[in-house]
Protein backbone atom coordinates (compact mmCIF):
# COMPACT_ATOMS: atom_id res chain seq x y z
CA UNK A 1 0.00 0.00 0.00
CA UNK A 2 1.28 3.67 -0.60
CA UNK A 3 2.85 5.55 2.60
CA UNK A 4 0.58 7.57 3.53
CA UNK A 5 1.51 11.37 3.79
CA UNK A 6 1.92 13.63 6.30
CA UNK A 7 -0.57 15.58 4.70
CA UNK A 8 -3.63 14.43 2.84
CA UNK A 9 -4.96 17.69 0.50
CA UNK A 10 -7.92 17.63 -1.92
CA UNK A 11 -7.91 19.76 -4.89
CA UNK A 12 -9.92 22.99 -5.20
CA UNK A 13 -12.07 21.10 -7.59
CA UNK A 14 -12.52 18.31 -5.07
CA UNK A 15 -14.03 21.42 -2.37
CA UNK A 16 -17.80 19.57 -1.69
CA UNK A 17 -20.57 20.83 -3.52
CA UNK A 18 -23.09 20.32 -1.11
CA UNK A 19 -23.40 20.17 2.33
CA UNK A 20 -24.24 17.34 4.26
CA UNK A 21 -27.89 17.07 6.34
CA UNK A 22 -27.53 14.19 8.64
CA UNK A 23 -31.49 14.68 9.99
CA UNK A 24 -32.72 13.19 6.59
CA UNK A 25 -30.52 9.62 7.80
CA UNK A 26 -31.67 9.76 11.02
CA UNK A 27 -33.77 7.25 12.02
CA UNK A 28 -35.88 9.36 14.65
CA UNK A 29 -35.23 13.53 14.10
CA UNK A 30 -34.76 15.77 16.84
CA UNK A 31 -37.69 17.16 18.23
CA UNK A 32 -38.88 20.50 16.06
CA UNK A 33 -38.47 23.82 18.31
CA UNK A 34 -40.93 24.85 20.26
CA UNK A 35 -42.46 28.30 20.45
CA UNK A 36 -42.46 29.02 24.16
CA UNK A 37 -45.52 31.16 23.66
CA UNK A 38 -47.90 29.04 22.32
CA UNK A 39 -46.10 25.50 22.99
CA UNK A 40 -46.89 24.71 19.18
CA UNK A 41 -43.56 23.42 16.92
CA UNK A 42 -41.82 26.65 15.45
CA UNK A 43 -43.10 27.66 11.71
CA UNK A 44 -40.99 29.71 9.56
CA UNK A 45 -42.87 32.50 10.00
CA UNK A 46 -42.20 32.48 13.59
CA UNK A 47 -38.35 32.48 12.89
CA UNK A 48 -38.70 34.99 10.00
CA UNK A 49 -37.90 38.25 13.02
CA UNK A 50 -34.48 36.69 13.82
CA UNK A 51 -33.14 34.78 11.27
CA UNK A 52 -32.40 35.02 7.77
CA UNK A 53 -34.97 33.74 5.40
CA UNK A 54 -32.49 30.98 3.43
CA UNK A 55 -31.13 29.86 6.72
CA UNK A 56 -35.02 29.19 8.36
CA UNK A 57 -35.22 26.57 5.89
CA UNK A 58 -32.25 25.19 6.32
CA UNK A 59 -33.06 25.06 9.99
CA UNK A 60 -36.08 22.69 9.81
CA UNK A 61 -35.35 20.82 6.80
CA UNK A 62 -35.17 17.31 7.54
CA UNK A 63 -35.86 15.52 4.61
CA UNK A 64 -32.48 16.47 2.23
CA UNK A 65 -29.54 14.50 2.67
CA UNK A 66 -27.57 17.29 0.45
CA UNK A 67 -28.28 21.09 0.34
CA UNK A 68 -26.55 22.61 -2.63
CA UNK A 69 -23.32 25.12 -1.51
CA UNK A 70 -24.27 28.21 -3.52
CA UNK A 71 -20.89 29.60 -5.86
CA UNK A 72 -20.87 32.76 -3.80
CA UNK A 73 -19.97 30.82 -0.37
CA UNK A 74 -17.50 28.22 -2.94
CA UNK A 75 -16.02 30.91 -3.93
CA UNK A 76 -14.70 32.57 -0.57
CA UNK A 77 -14.33 28.73 1.12
CA UNK A 78 -11.66 28.55 -1.59
CA UNK A 79 -9.30 31.26 0.08
CA UNK A 80 -8.37 28.87 2.52
CA UNK A 81 -9.95 25.17 1.65
CA UNK A 82 -9.63 22.18 1.17
CA UNK A 83 -7.99 22.05 4.88
CA UNK A 84 -5.59 18.93 5.27
CA UNK A 85 -5.75 15.75 6.86
CA UNK A 86 -3.10 15.46 8.83
CA UNK A 87 -1.67 12.09 9.50
CA UNK A 88 -0.08 12.64 13.22
CA UNK A 89 3.28 10.72 12.29
CA UNK A 90 5.06 12.51 14.76
CA UNK A 91 2.85 12.10 17.80
CA UNK A 92 2.51 8.49 17.12
CA UNK A 93 5.84 8.47 17.41
CA UNK A 94 6.00 10.09 20.48
CA UNK A 95 3.81 8.21 22.02
CA UNK A 96 5.38 4.93 20.61
CA UNK A 97 1.42 3.78 20.07
CA UNK A 98 0.78 1.43 17.19
CA UNK A 99 -2.63 3.84 16.38
CA UNK A 100 -2.70 5.81 13.46
CA UNK A 101 -3.28 9.14 14.49
CA UNK A 102 -4.88 11.75 11.81
CA UNK A 103 -6.28 15.38 12.18
CA UNK A 104 -8.82 17.31 10.25
CA UNK A 105 -7.26 20.49 10.64
CA UNK A 106 -9.42 23.66 10.64
CA UNK A 107 -6.47 26.67 11.79
CA UNK A 108 -5.89 27.83 8.50
CA UNK A 109 -7.24 31.37 8.11
CA UNK A 110 -6.91 34.26 9.95
CA UNK A 111 -10.03 33.73 12.73
CA UNK A 112 -7.92 30.97 13.71
CA UNK A 113 -11.02 28.51 13.76
CA UNK A 114 -13.97 26.20 11.42
CA UNK A 115 -16.33 29.09 12.69
CA UNK A 116 -15.50 30.88 9.46
CA UNK A 117 -17.28 27.68 7.62
CA UNK A 118 -20.77 28.65 9.20
CA UNK A 119 -20.10 32.68 9.11
CA UNK A 120 -19.06 32.94 5.28
CA UNK A 121 -22.79 30.90 4.64
CA UNK A 122 -24.81 33.02 7.00
CA UNK A 123 -22.91 36.70 5.46
CA UNK A 124 -23.61 35.52 1.91
CA UNK A 125 -27.45 34.09 2.71
CA UNK A 126 -28.00 37.62 4.57
CA UNK A 127 -26.65 39.94 1.72
CA UNK A 128 -28.63 37.64 -0.89
CA UNK A 129 -32.11 38.65 1.36
CA UNK A 130 -31.09 42.96 0.98
CA UNK A 131 -30.13 42.83 4.58
CA UNK A 132 -27.51 45.43 6.20
CA UNK A 133 -26.55 44.78 9.46
CA UNK A 134 -25.73 41.22 11.45
CA UNK A 135 -25.53 41.01 15.35
CA UNK A 136 -23.70 38.22 16.80
CA UNK A 137 -22.45 37.16 20.55
CA UNK A 138 -18.75 35.98 20.67
CA UNK A 139 -17.13 34.18 23.37
CA UNK A 140 -13.87 33.60 23.10
CA UNK A 141 -14.14 35.38 20.22
CA UNK A 142 -13.22 33.36 17.28
CA UNK A 143 -16.96 33.26 16.23
CA UNK A 144 -16.81 37.32 15.80
CA UNK A 145 -13.24 37.18 14.15
CA UNK A 146 -15.20 34.64 11.50
CA UNK A 147 -18.06 36.73 11.12
CA UNK A 148 -16.25 39.80 11.03
CA UNK A 149 -14.58 38.72 8.12
CA UNK A 150 -17.26 37.66 6.06
CA UNK A 151 -19.20 41.11 6.88
CA UNK A 152 -16.15 42.52 5.15
CA UNK A 153 -15.75 39.89 2.03
CA UNK A 154 -20.11 40.55 1.24
CA UNK A 155 -20.35 43.97 2.58
CA UNK A 156 -22.63 43.81 5.77
CA UNK A 157 -22.28 46.28 9.14
CA UNK A 158 -21.84 44.38 11.93
CA UNK A 159 -22.41 44.80 15.75
CA UNK A 160 -20.54 42.03 18.03
CA UNK A 161 -21.61 41.55 21.89
CA UNK A 162 -18.41 40.19 23.77
CA UNK A 163 -18.49 38.10 26.48
CA UNK A 164 -16.88 40.64 29.15
CA UNK A 165 -14.50 38.42 30.91
CA UNK A 166 -12.96 37.70 27.03
CA UNK A 167 -13.08 41.72 26.13
CA UNK A 168 -10.60 41.89 28.90
CA UNK A 169 -8.36 38.92 28.72
CA UNK A 170 -8.31 39.30 25.05
CA UNK A 171 -7.85 42.64 23.93
CA UNK A 172 -5.89 41.54 20.45
CA UNK A 173 -9.81 39.61 19.43
CA UNK A 174 -11.16 42.50 19.71
CA UNK A 175 -8.65 44.30 17.28
CA UNK A 176 -8.84 42.08 15.12
CA UNK A 177 -12.58 42.16 15.00
CA UNK A 178 -12.18 45.86 14.61
CA UNK A 179 -9.81 45.54 11.44
CA UNK A 180 -12.84 43.83 9.63
CA UNK A 181 -14.67 46.79 10.61
CA UNK A 182 -17.01 44.41 13.66
CA UNK A 183 -18.49 46.85 16.37
CA UNK A 184 -17.32 45.11 19.79
CA UNK A 185 -19.43 45.78 22.52
CA UNK A 186 -18.71 43.92 26.28
CA UNK A 187 -21.54 41.58 27.06
CA UNK A 188 -23.53 42.21 29.36
CA UNK A 189 -24.01 46.16 28.50
CA UNK A 190 -26.04 49.35 28.53
CA UNK A 191 -27.01 49.17 25.39
CA UNK A 192 -30.16 46.71 25.67
CA UNK A 193 -32.53 46.20 28.41
CA UNK A 194 -31.85 42.74 29.04
CA UNK A 195 -28.16 43.92 29.49
CA UNK A 196 -29.08 46.23 31.93
CA UNK A 197 -31.60 44.24 33.79
CA UNK A 198 -28.67 41.44 34.20
CA UNK A 199 -26.23 44.11 35.41
CA UNK A 200 -28.70 45.27 37.83
CA UNK A 201 -29.11 41.64 39.13
CA UNK A 202 -25.45 41.18 39.02
CA UNK A 203 -23.25 44.29 38.61
CA UNK A 204 -19.76 42.27 38.37
CA UNK A 205 -21.29 40.08 35.96
CA UNK A 206 -18.31 38.52 33.92
CA UNK A 207 -20.66 37.28 31.20
CA UNK A 208 -21.83 34.65 29.68
CA UNK A 209 -22.58 33.37 26.10
CA UNK A 210 -26.34 33.44 26.96
CA UNK A 211 -26.00 36.36 28.39
CA UNK A 212 -24.73 38.04 25.17
CA UNK A 213 -27.38 35.60 22.90
CA UNK A 214 -30.20 37.79 24.71
CA UNK A 215 -28.69 41.00 23.97
CA UNK A 216 -27.56 40.70 20.57
CA UNK A 217 -31.08 39.30 19.76
CA UNK A 218 -32.89 42.27 20.86
CA UNK A 219 -30.92 44.38 19.08
CA UNK A 220 -31.52 42.06 15.94
CA UNK A 221 -35.45 42.37 17.08
CA UNK A 222 -34.73 46.07 17.35
CA UNK A 223 -33.48 47.56 14.11
CA UNK A 224 -34.19 47.38 10.39
CA UNK A 225 -32.95 45.11 7.91
CA UNK A 226 -30.85 43.72 10.78
CA UNK A 227 -30.93 40.21 11.96
CA UNK A 228 -28.89 37.70 14.70
CA UNK A 229 -26.76 35.10 13.68
CA UNK A 230 -25.62 32.08 16.04
CA UNK A 231 -22.16 30.22 15.62
CA UNK A 232 -23.25 27.10 16.89
CA UNK A 233 -25.93 25.10 18.41
CA UNK A 234 -28.28 25.48 15.60
CA UNK A 235 -29.07 23.05 12.92
CA UNK A 236 -28.36 25.31 9.65
CA UNK A 237 -24.61 25.66 11.64
CA UNK A 238 -23.98 22.11 12.27
CA UNK A 239 -25.20 21.58 8.32
CA UNK A 240 -22.71 24.37 6.90
CA UNK A 241 -19.72 22.56 9.03
CA UNK A 242 -20.14 19.39 7.52
CA UNK A 243 -17.68 20.47 4.97
CA UNK A 244 -15.12 19.69 7.22
CA UNK A 245 -16.22 16.22 7.69
CA UNK A 246 -17.18 15.47 3.73
CA UNK A 247 -13.37 16.66 2.83
CA UNK A 248 -12.21 14.37 5.40
CA UNK A 249 -14.00 11.30 4.25
CA UNK A 250 -12.72 11.99 0.58
CA UNK A 251 -9.21 12.49 2.23
CA UNK A 252 -9.05 9.11 4.23
CA UNK A 253 -11.01 7.57 1.13
CA UNK A 254 -8.39 8.09 -1.11
CA UNK A 255 -5.96 5.77 0.62
CA UNK A 256 -8.44 3.20 1.96
CA UNK A 257 -8.47 4.50 5.18
CA UNK A 258 -11.69 4.02 7.84
CA UNK A 259 -11.53 5.50 10.88
CA UNK A 260 -12.06 3.37 13.82
CA UNK A 261 -13.11 6.42 16.64
CA UNK A 262 -13.81 9.87 15.57
CA UNK A 263 -13.23 12.81 18.37
CA UNK A 264 -14.30 16.30 18.33
CA UNK A 265 -14.41 19.12 21.07
CA UNK A 266 -18.54 19.62 21.90
CA UNK A 267 -19.46 23.69 22.62
CA UNK A 268 -22.27 24.02 21.03
CA UNK A 269 -21.35 20.73 18.54
CA UNK A 270 -21.10 22.11 15.37
CA UNK A 271 -17.65 21.30 14.41
CA UNK A 272 -18.11 17.74 16.04
CA UNK A 273 -21.34 17.80 14.39
CA UNK A 274 -19.50 18.61 10.97
CA UNK A 275 -16.86 16.24 11.48
CA UNK A 276 -18.82 12.81 12.22
CA UNK A 277 -21.75 13.73 9.67
CA UNK A 278 -21.23 11.68 6.63
CA UNK A 279 -19.65 9.54 8.79
CA UNK A 280 -22.23 8.93 10.82
CA UNK A 281 -25.14 8.49 7.94
CA UNK A 282 -23.12 5.26 7.14
CA UNK A 283 -23.35 4.21 10.71
CA UNK A 284 -26.83 4.36 10.49
CA UNK A 285 -27.61 2.94 7.19
CA UNK A 286 -25.02 -0.18 8.86
CA UNK A 287 -22.05 0.32 6.67
CA UNK A 288 -19.12 1.49 9.83
CA UNK A 289 -19.26 0.53 13.04
CA UNK A 290 -17.67 4.18 14.21
CA UNK A 291 -17.23 4.74 17.42
CA UNK A 292 -17.81 8.66 17.93
CA UNK A 293 -16.84 10.53 21.09
CA UNK A 294 -17.90 14.44 21.74
CA UNK A 295 -15.02 15.95 24.80
CA UNK A 296 -16.38 18.43 27.03
CA UNK A 297 -14.96 20.35 29.47
CA UNK A 298 -15.48 19.20 33.17
CA UNK A 299 -16.81 22.47 33.98
CA UNK A 300 -19.34 22.84 31.67
CA UNK A 301 -20.35 19.58 31.12
CA UNK A 302 -23.96 19.32 29.31
CA UNK A 303 -23.86 15.71 27.98
CA UNK A 304 -21.80 14.11 30.50
CA UNK A 305 -23.90 15.85 33.03
CA UNK A 306 -26.75 17.95 31.94
CA UNK A 307 -30.80 16.82 31.21
CA UNK A 308 -32.31 16.68 27.97
CA UNK A 309 -34.82 18.54 28.24
CA UNK A 310 -36.54 21.89 26.57
CA UNK A 311 -34.53 24.47 27.42
CA UNK A 312 -34.13 28.07 26.00
CA UNK A 313 -30.74 28.43 24.12
CA UNK A 314 -29.89 32.01 25.89
CA UNK A 315 -30.20 33.76 29.21
CA UNK A 316 -32.77 35.82 28.55
CA UNK A 317 -35.12 32.72 27.76
CA UNK A 318 -35.47 35.13 24.35
CA UNK A 319 -35.31 31.95 22.12
CA UNK A 320 -37.41 29.03 21.08
CA UNK A 321 -37.33 25.88 23.12
CA UNK A 322 -34.70 23.31 22.27
CA UNK A 323 -34.81 19.97 23.08
CA UNK A 324 -31.11 19.26 24.13
CA UNK A 325 -28.75 18.23 26.87
CA UNK A 326 -28.47 21.00 29.06
CA UNK A 327 -27.37 22.61 32.29
CA UNK A 328 -30.51 25.16 32.03
CA UNK A 329 -30.24 28.44 31.09
CA UNK A 330 -29.17 29.71 34.23
CA UNK A 331 -25.86 28.15 34.68
CA UNK A 332 -23.27 29.86 35.14
CA UNK A 333 -19.97 28.34 34.19
CA UNK A 334 -17.11 28.83 36.06
CA UNK A 335 -14.98 31.86 35.03
CA UNK A 336 -12.20 29.28 33.80
CA UNK A 337 -10.42 29.24 29.96
CA UNK A 338 -12.65 26.13 28.42
CA UNK A 339 -13.06 29.02 26.02
CA UNK A 340 -15.42 28.33 23.23
CA UNK A 341 -16.95 25.33 25.08
CA UNK A 342 -18.59 27.03 28.24
CA UNK A 343 -22.48 26.87 26.60
CA UNK A 344 -25.27 25.62 28.81
CA UNK A 345 -26.50 23.39 25.84
CA UNK A 346 -25.74 21.29 22.85
CA UNK A 347 -26.64 20.93 19.55
CA UNK A 348 -30.58 19.31 19.05
CA UNK A 349 -28.81 17.05 16.76
CA UNK A 350 -25.77 15.98 18.73
CA UNK A 351 -28.19 15.64 21.67
CA UNK A 352 -30.44 13.01 20.05
CA UNK A 353 -27.60 11.19 18.63
CA UNK A 354 -26.18 10.78 21.91
CA UNK A 355 -29.65 9.89 23.55
CA UNK A 356 -30.14 7.27 20.97
CA UNK A 357 -26.85 5.51 21.69
CA UNK A 358 -24.96 6.85 18.18
CA UNK A 359 -22.56 8.67 20.09
CA UNK A 360 -21.07 8.72 23.25
CA UNK A 361 -19.58 11.55 25.59
CA UNK A 362 -16.86 11.90 28.18
CA UNK A 363 -15.68 15.52 29.91
CA UNK A 364 -12.07 16.34 31.15
CA UNK A 365 -10.27 18.69 33.07
CA UNK A 366 -8.30 21.54 31.96
CA UNK A 367 -5.15 21.12 33.21
CA UNK A 368 -4.75 17.65 31.34
CA UNK A 369 -6.34 19.29 28.50
CA UNK A 370 -3.15 21.59 28.65
CA UNK A 371 -0.52 18.82 29.15
CA UNK A 372 -1.78 17.75 25.72
CA UNK A 373 -1.81 20.71 23.45
CA UNK A 374 1.62 21.10 25.22
CA UNK A 375 2.72 17.92 23.64
CA UNK A 376 0.78 18.22 20.31
CA UNK A 377 2.36 21.82 20.03
CA UNK A 378 5.65 20.29 20.51
CA UNK A 379 5.47 17.39 18.50
CA UNK A 380 2.80 18.31 15.57
CA UNK A 381 3.99 22.19 15.18
CA UNK A 382 1.16 23.62 15.37
CA UNK A 383 0.09 25.82 18.49
CA UNK A 384 -3.93 24.66 19.25
CA UNK A 385 -6.43 25.94 20.60
CA UNK A 386 -7.87 25.23 24.23
CA UNK A 387 -11.11 23.92 22.66
CA UNK A 388 -9.28 21.69 20.46
CA UNK A 389 -6.95 20.24 22.87
CA UNK A 390 -9.87 19.17 24.28
CA UNK A 391 -10.37 16.37 21.57
CA UNK A 392 -6.32 16.13 21.29
CA UNK A 393 -6.66 14.81 25.03
CA UNK A 394 -8.91 11.73 24.29
CA UNK A 395 -7.05 11.10 21.10
CA UNK A 396 -3.94 10.96 23.01
CA UNK A 397 -5.85 8.99 25.35
CA UNK A 398 -7.08 6.35 23.08
CA UNK A 399 -3.57 5.73 21.30
CA UNK A 400 -2.35 5.04 24.98
CA UNK A 401 -4.82 2.36 25.41
CA UNK A 402 -3.97 0.91 22.05
CA UNK A 403 -0.46 0.44 22.94
CA UNK A 404 -1.91 -1.22 25.85
CA UNK A 405 -3.96 -3.28 24.17
CA UNK A 406 -1.83 -3.43 20.94
CA UNK A 407 -4.37 -2.37 18.63
CA UNK A 408 -3.64 -0.50 15.38
CA UNK A 409 -6.68 1.40 15.36
CA UNK A 410 -7.50 4.82 13.08
CA UNK A 411 -7.89 7.40 14.82
CA UNK A 412 -9.57 10.59 13.51
CA UNK A 413 -9.95 13.89 15.12
CA UNK A 414 -10.82 18.08 14.82
CA UNK A 415 -8.01 20.49 15.53
CA UNK A 416 -10.80 22.95 15.33
CA UNK A 417 -8.42 25.78 15.68
CA UNK A 418 -5.18 27.85 16.87
CA UNK A 419 -4.71 28.90 20.06
CA UNK A 420 -2.44 32.55 19.23
CA UNK A 421 -4.81 34.66 21.47
CA UNK A 422 -5.23 32.47 24.41
CA UNK A 423 -1.94 32.78 25.42
CA UNK A 424 -2.95 34.09 28.86
CA UNK A 425 -4.53 30.33 29.55
CA UNK A 426 -1.40 29.07 28.41
CA UNK A 427 0.22 31.41 30.86
CA UNK A 428 -1.66 30.27 33.67
CA UNK A 429 -0.42 26.55 32.93
CA UNK A 430 2.94 27.42 32.69
CA UNK A 431 2.77 29.25 36.04
CA UNK A 432 0.83 26.55 37.66
CA UNK A 433 -2.08 28.80 38.19
CA UNK A 434 -4.69 26.85 36.21
CA UNK A 435 -7.26 24.93 38.33
CA UNK A 436 -9.21 22.05 37.49
CA UNK A 437 -12.48 23.31 38.14
CA UNK A 438 -15.33 20.47 37.90
CA UNK A 439 -18.94 21.64 38.45
CA UNK A 440 -20.71 20.74 41.75
CA UNK A 441 -24.20 19.40 42.10
CA UNK A 442 -24.88 23.11 43.71
CA UNK A 443 -24.16 24.94 40.64
CA UNK A 444 -25.70 22.04 38.53
CA UNK A 445 -29.43 22.39 40.84
CA UNK A 446 -29.07 26.47 40.08
CA UNK A 447 -29.12 25.56 36.64
CA UNK A 448 -32.07 23.25 36.47
CA UNK A 449 -33.75 25.12 38.68
CA UNK A 450 -34.39 27.32 35.57
CA UNK A 451 -35.66 24.56 33.19
CA UNK A 452 -38.66 26.19 31.82
CA UNK A 453 -41.81 23.74 33.44
CA UNK A 454 -43.13 23.00 30.15
CA UNK A 455 -45.29 19.59 29.70
CA UNK A 456 -44.48 18.39 26.54
C1 LIG B 1 -16.13 27.70 18.95
C2 LIG B 1 -15.06 26.73 18.94
C3 LIG B 1 -15.28 25.40 19.34
C4 LIG B 1 -16.58 24.89 19.89
O1 LIG B 1 -17.73 25.12 19.12
P1 LIG B 1 -18.57 23.95 18.50
O2 LIG B 1 -19.81 24.58 18.00
O3 LIG B 1 -18.84 22.95 19.58
O4 LIG B 1 -17.77 23.40 17.41
C5 LIG B 1 -14.23 24.52 19.26
N1 LIG B 1 -13.02 24.89 18.82
C6 LIG B 1 -12.76 26.16 18.43
C7 LIG B 1 -11.39 26.50 17.97
C8 LIG B 1 -13.78 27.11 18.47
O5 LIG B 1 -13.53 28.35 18.06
Amino acid sequence: MTKIPYKIFLSEDELPKTWHNVRAVMKEKPDPFINPATLKPCTADDLRPVFCDELIEQELNTTDEFIEIPEGIRDFYKMYRPSPVVRAYNLERMLDTPAKIYYKFEGQNTSGSHKLNSAAAQVYYAKKQGLTHLTTETGAGQWGTALAMACAFYGIELTVYMVKVSAEQKPHRRAVIQTYGGKVIASPSETTEVGKKILAENPGCGGSLGCAISEAMEVALKTDNCRYVLGSVLNHVLVHQTIIGQEAKAALDKYGVTPDIIIGCAGGGSNLGGLISPFMADKIRGKNNIEFIAVEPASCPSLTRGKYAFDFGDTGKTTPLMRMYTLGSGFMPSPNHAGGLRYHGMSPIISKLYHDGYLTATSVEQTKVFDAATIFAKCEGTLPAPESSHAIRVAIDEALKCKETGEAKNILFGLTGTGYFDMTAYTAYHDGKMTDYITNEKEKQKGFDSLPKVDL
